[in-house]
C-alpha cells in the first residue's frame, strides 16, 4: 500500500504520474529503449524538452518572453544568481525570511555586496519580516523567497519596485495563481510541487540575460544555458521526463482546480490545528501562513512521540517537522489530495479524544 506522503521534498507525486513513469522505465514510446536510455540530443528528448518549455509557458502565462532552463539543484541558483546578475562594485537586495533565503544570501556575499532589506531571524523566522515602505534604486536586483518550506510562512504579495525581483519558488511553484512576469528570474526545484529530485527550472526574462557581464564557464551562464536549450553537459532526462508529466498532470487538472484545492487542504489543516485543544501553529501570524507546508507542535514533548507513532500506524509519513523548528509540518504540495488532508484531520480529531477519556 502506498504511504500518505506529507513529506517536505522529495515530496508526494500522483500515482498516474508514477504509473507512466515506470512504464516509461521498461519501454518508452515503443523505441526500444528505456527513458534511462534514450539519447539526450535526438528526436525523443528534443520533444519532452519542447513540451515541457511550452506547457510552463502556458501555465506560467509566460507569452514567450521568457526563457525557460532545466538545470540542477536549488543551491547551484543561489550561486548562479550572483555570479550572473551581481558585478563586485554592485549591490543587491535580499529578504531574510527564512532558512532558504538566508542559505542564499550567504552564496551572493562571495559575489558582491549584498544588503539584507528586512529579516525575521531574531524570532526564529515564526513570521514575516516587515519589508521597507521604500526600496532603493541603486539595487541589482531584489531577492526574495515565495514560501519558506521549513518555518511555513508564505508571502501572499511582493514589493511594488522597479528593482528585477528574483524569487526562490521551490515550494510554491504552480500551486496558485500568480503573475510570474512580475519576476525577472524565477525558479524552482522540482521535488516540490512539480516533480522528482535532480533538476531545477528556470524562468527568466530574455531581456534580462542581456545584464550580465561577468565572464563565467559556459556551464555556470544562464546565456550559454539558454544558447544550448538546457543540453550544455548530460541533462537529468529521467527527472525532467517526469516533470513533464507532472505538468501535464497539472494542466489537465487545471490551474483553477489546484487554486481551490490547495486551498480548501490548507483550511482544512488551519482550521483543525485551531480548533483541537492539543495543537498549535507555530506561525505567529495568521495572514503569514503557508499553504504548502503547514507547521504546528503539539502542546507537550509526550504528546509528540505519542502522535507521531499514530500517523506511523495509519500510514502516514514525512509529518515531522524541520529539526530547527520541531513538532510536526505537513506539506501540501500539489499532487497531495483533500482526501489525503482529510485523513489526518480525523486521525488529530481521534488523538483529541483519546486524550479526553
Ligand atoms: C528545498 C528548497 C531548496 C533546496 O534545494 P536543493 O535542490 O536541495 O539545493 C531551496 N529553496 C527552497 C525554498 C526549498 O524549499
Amino acid at each position: 500500500m502506498h504511504k500518505i506522503n506529507f513529506g517536505s521534498g522529495p515530496a508526494a507525486l500522483p500515482q498516474t504520474v508514477l504509473q507512466e513513469a515506470s512504464d516509461s522505465v521498461r519501454e518508452y514510446q515503443n523505441s526500444g529503449l528505456s527513458i534511462l536510455e534514450i539519447p539526450h540530443r535526438g528526436k525523443l528528448f528534443d520533444a519532452i524538452l519542447e513540451e515541457s518549455k511550452s506547457l510552463v509557458n502556458e501555465l506560467c502565462e509566460l507569452n514567450d518572453e521568457y526563457e525557460i532552463l532545466w538545470l540542477q539543484g536549488g543551491r547551484l541558483q543561489f550561486a548562479m544568481i550572483p555570479m550572473n546578475f551581481l558585478n563586485e562594485n554592485e549591490t543587491a537586495a535580499y529578504i531574510d525570511s527564512g532558512h532558504w533565503a538566508a542559505e542564499a544570501t550567504d552564496y551572493a556575499k562571495q559575489y558582491g555586496n549584498i544588503d539584507i532589506i528586512a529579516s525575521s531571524k531574531n524570532d526564529n523566522y515564526n513570521h514575516l519580516p516587515e519589508l521597507p515602505s521604500n526600496i532603493s534604486n541603486k539595487y541589482a536586483y531584489l531577492y526574495l523567497t515565495t514560501n519558506n518550506t521549513i518555518y511555513g510562512t508564505q508571502w501572499q504579495s511582493f514589493p511594488d519596485t522597479d528593482v528585477p525581483l528574483i524569487a526562490d519558488m521551490s515550494s510554491d511553484i504552480l500551486s496558485g495563481e500568480r503573475n510570474y512576469k512580475n519576476f525577472s528570474l524565477f525558479y524552482a526545484v522540482a521535488q516540490k510541487n512539480i516533480g522528482p529530485a535532480g533538476v531545477t527550472f528556470i524562468g527568466v526574462r530574455k531581456d534580462f540575460l542581456n545584464k550580465i557581464i561577468r565572464k563565467n564557464a559556459p556551464i555556470l551562464d544562464y546565456r550559454q544555458q539558454a544558447f544550448h536549450n538546457s543540453v550544455l553537459n548530460t541533462p537529468p532526462v529521467f527527472a525532467i521526463y517526469t516533470s513533464l508529466l507532472m505538468l501535464r498532470w497539472i494542466k489537465q487538472t487545471g490551474m483553477k482546480t489546484i487554486t481551490e484545492n490547495n486551498r480548501i487542504k490548507a483550511q482544512l489543516l488551519y482550521e483543525e490545528i485551531d480548533r483541537n485543544n492539543l495543537f498549535s501553529g507555530t506561525v505567529t501570524q495568521e495572514s503569514h501562513r503557508s499553504q504548502m507546508n503547514v507547521c504546528f507542535a503539539t502542546k507537550t514533548k509526550e504528546m509528540e512521540s505519542a502522535f507521531l507513532q499514530l500517523c506511523k500506524e495509519y500510514q502516514i509519513t514525512g509529518i515531522a517537522g524541520h529539526r530547527s523548528v520541531g513538532g510536526f509540518r505537513a506539506s501540501l504540495y500539489n499532487a497531495v489530495s483533500i482526501a489525503d488532508v482529510e485523513k489526518l484531520v480525523s486521525l488529530m480529531r481521534d488523538f483529541e479524544k483519546s486524550y479526553n477519556d
